[in-house]
């Protein structure tokens, strides 16, 4: 095992491999349960790496990324995606009002829309810069007061209110499992609620659970240590404020 501290520095060879396997480890898993990798969206989630790991992924054909932080994605994606024209950036972290303006500028699918007034400023800003992004709402599956998400109970309302008066293209839900719990009825459990909701998309899953997630209907992964190897500091492992 290693530590907590060293900081495994990922190398192209390593970024590569890694991409391979993971992939395999999603097209195995979707066609056990008669599904195809095209039905699953790889995203790697590069946060905390430099862009010098991004572009390996890029080389080896990754072309949807992850960043939680809008200010860092900023100081990483602009030059990125200027020379990579088909590169799709995934905003998987928490949104705070005041970002939302850079925010609808840089990404291009949000996966973190989990508050009315969040929802209110993004209609807003989308219809500003004529930018509809497509969103997932977040769902607080295991209902953990210090983690985002909107509460199951809500979730009908907020899926009308975003869709039919904001106007917000509703891609589908997204959850971050308790970290104590067993992930897959929490993953069943968003299935169920997007369907109930006719939404398609389900973004859940990251690299301790992909293959599972996608077992269980996930069309977005986010997966960023089995790529890109462990990051510096384990406290941010997960955004969860
Ligand atoms: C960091 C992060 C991931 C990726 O986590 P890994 O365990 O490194 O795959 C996925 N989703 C969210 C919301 C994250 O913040």
């Amino acid at each position: 095992m290693m530590s907590a501290q060293s900081t495994i520095v990922p190398t192209a060879s390593s970024i590569s491999d890694a991409l391979k396997a993971v992939r395999s480890d999603i097209s195995i898993a979707a066609r056990a349960v008669g599904r195809t990798s095209a039905d699953v969206t790889l995203i790697a989630v590069s946060k905390t790496h430099g862009s010098d790991a991004v572009q390996a992924a890029l080389a080896a054909g990754q072309r949807h990324f992850g960043e939680n932080r809008v200010q860092e994605a900023e100081a990483k994606f602009p030059a990125l995606k200027t020379s990579n024209l088909d590169l799709v950036l995934h905003l998987i972290g928490p949104l705070q009002t005041n970002k939302v303006k850079d925010a609808v500028a840089m990404f291009d699918v949000i996966h973190t829309l989990d508050r009315l007034k969040l929802a209110e400023k993004l209609s807003d800003e989308m219809s500003k810069q004529s930018r509809r992004l497509p969103c997932f709402i977040q769902v607080n599956t295991g209902r953990e007061s210090q983690k985002a998400g909107v509460d199951p109970a809500d979730v009908a309302n907020f899926i009308t209110l975003c869709r039919d008066q904001l106007k917000i293209p509703v891609m589908g839900l997204m959850c971050i499992p308790p970290v104590t719990d067993q992930p897959s009825p929490h993953f069943a459990f968003l299935r169920e609620l997007a369907r109930r909701h006719g939404l398609k998309g389900l973004s859940m899953g990251m690299s301790g659970d992909a293959s599972l997630a996608v077992r269980l209907g996930a069309t977005h992964v986010r997966v960023g240590s089995a790529i890109f190897g462990q990051r510096p500091n384990i406290s941010e492992t997960i955004s969860q404020s």
